[in-house]
């Protein structure tokens, strides 16, 4: 069993009580509530259909409860392979996670490990040196020559370190949704999560 440091430290860096940290972690690797699914797709306009929640159970079983492209159990849902929501035939269904789903569409990336990356030279440079690291030693440290979503985080890890920080101006830009220039984390994926 590993002794996971690096997650004791983004608990104790951030101050996150331990039973908030298993809630989170609860909510974030139970795959999607199949039943919650299944209902969602029949009543989705251009959607209307799908198999009941005991066929999408049986493909989290058959996947392991694992994405089937990269074996994460973060954010796992089911997934239209052809992207028609109109063929639940099950040989066109897939267990993906959140983040190979939302690759595969044309909205996003699969680059959420950033934060994770920037979290830990942000900490480990605290560490050694007794201060918050500049933005470029940050880029020094992680090698991401452009931090776009994660720039947030570095000022929320800034703010709760005592700098004063200036927020950027996030601006909408006509075809651009808001979730590729916030840091959030939200779903906002073509399937259910798994609140009913
Ligand atoms: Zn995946």
């Amino acid at each position: 069993m590993q002794s996971y440091p690096a997650l004791l430290s983004l608990l104790q860096e951030l101050e996150i009580p331990e039973d908030e940290a298993m809630k989170a972690l609860l909510s974030a690797f139970t795959p999607a509530n199949p039943g919650v699914i299944s209902s969602t797709w029949k009543l989705r306009v251009g959607y209307g259909v799908a198999p009941d929640g005991r066929a999408l159970w049986d493909l989290y079983k058959k996947a392991g409860f694992k994405c089937t492209k990269c074996n994460s159990k973060h954010r796992v849902t089911i997934d239209h392979i052809d992207r028609n929501p109109k063929n639940v035939e099950l040989s066109n269904l897939q267990v993906l996670c959140m983040d190979c789903n939302r690759a595969s569409n044309s909205r996003g990336t699969k680059n959420n490990d950033i934060g994770v990356r920037i979290f830990k030279a942000f900490v480990s440079y605290k560490k050694e040196h007794g201060k918050n690291p500049t933005n470029a030693q940050i880029r020094e440290i992680t090698g991401i020559a452009d931090f776009s979503s994660g720039y947030y985080l570095i000022n929320y890890l800034r703010g709760l370190n005592g700098e004063d920080v200036e927020l950027r101006e996030y601006k909408k830009k006509a075809n651009q949704s808001l979730e590729t220039t916030t840091m959030a984390v939200t779903p906002a994926a073509s399937h259910p999560s798994r609140q009913p």
